[in-house]
């Protein structure tokens, strides 16, 4: 089987590619990736095939898509903050990005399996969130995001694309970067307590999140991607492991049985307040799924960093 995976060199796709090579009846692993946020040093070792250029490039993709089986489409302009300062890259990457990995799998009937977000379900109350809640986007990249699955499960009902749109939620685990403005909430407090620098806290701390570990992740990723699981309507991807940021700064601080010291900021535009997922679909399709516990996974990532 021959796999694409768009955003290859980046956090999650560099762990779907280890994920894959360690699978049987997988001939090819190609990561398609501009580098804009990931990079190559991701992939070292790994034997994947990183071929380096953008998804808006229609001949590239046509290219690269020439002999695969099954896409996995992660490649986007990530992150809230950086969306409301560039609105419309968010949109041209995410949105019209995502159209283009579509007509070209459109053409060869190929299986897309495509990452959306939890920042769909925006200023919707309701929890834990339930694929059949409203929409309400609170920022530009949610937004996108809500185009990306919006347009893989058109392509799908339109055309009869074999698609699956997943909503991540707050993913964590290895390689994914700290050290820089838009650093996700985990490797943030791990580099902060690596440097002993009090940690950064957006608002009360008391605004919650279901965090994955990656690992899980790409083990869903690459079932999906193996046995073509599709599906009409988007499916979280996470377990309603319902943690605030202020415990998880207390449980990191205990697994590296650091000092904690916080210092709160205003709270940031475009952030949800209170995330939680039902997982009721993603156990359906993926019935023999582990997912890691909080703890394993935190303890795995701090052993990374
Ligand atoms: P990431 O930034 O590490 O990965 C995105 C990858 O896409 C990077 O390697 C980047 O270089 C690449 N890329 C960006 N623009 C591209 C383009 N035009 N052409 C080709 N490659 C391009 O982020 P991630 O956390 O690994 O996110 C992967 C996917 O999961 C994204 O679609 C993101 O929106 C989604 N997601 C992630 C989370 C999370 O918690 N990390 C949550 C919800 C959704």
């Amino acid at each position: 089987m021959n796999i694409v995976i768009t955003g290859g060199a980046g956090f999650i796709g560099a762990n779907l590619c280890k994920e894959l090579v360690s699978r049987p009846g997988i001939s090819n692993v190609v990561a398609l990736d501009d580098l804009s946020t990931g990079s190559a040093a991701n992939l070292a070792g790994t034997g994947v095939e990183l071929v380096e250029g953008s998804i808006l490039d229609r001949e590239l993709l046509d290219a690269v898509l020439h002999r695969a089986d099954a896409v996995v489409h992660l490649a986007a302009r990530p992150s809230v903050p950086r969306s409301l300062e560039d609105p419309f890259a968010s949109h041209e990457v995410n949105a019209t990005g995502t159209m283009r990995v579509l007509e070209a799998c459109r053409a060869r009937g190929v299986h897309v399996v495509a990452a959306s977000s939890s920042s769909v379900y925006g200023s919707v109350p309701d929890l834990p969130k339930h694929e059949e809640l409203p929409t309400r986007p609170l920022s530009p990249y949610a937004a996108s995001k809500l185009a990306t699955e919006s347009y893989v499960l058109a392509y799908g009902s339109a055309f009869d694309l074999p698609t699956l749109a997943l909503r991540f939620f707050n993913v964590y685990g290895p390689l994914q970067p700290a050290g820089h403005a838009y650093a996700a909430v985990v490797p943030a407090f791990a580099d902060a307590m690596m440097r002993r620098v009090p940690l950064r806290v957006f608002g009360d701390g008391r605004q919650t999140r279901d965090f994955t570990y990656v690992g899980t992740v790409a083990r869903i990723l690459a079932d999906a991607a193996l046995r073509r699981v599709t599906s009409s309507s988007p499916v979280n991807l996470a377990f309603g492991t319902r943690v605030s940021v202020l415990d998880l700064a207390q449980r990191m601080a205990s697994v590296l049985d650091a000092p904690l010291e916080i210092v709160h900021e205003p709270p940031r535009r475009g952030d949800v307040r209170d995330s939680q997922a039902d997982d009721r679909l993603l156990r359906e399709l993926f019935p023999d799924v582990a997912a890691a516990s909080f703890d394993e996974g935190l303890t795995e990532t701090l052993r990374w960093f």
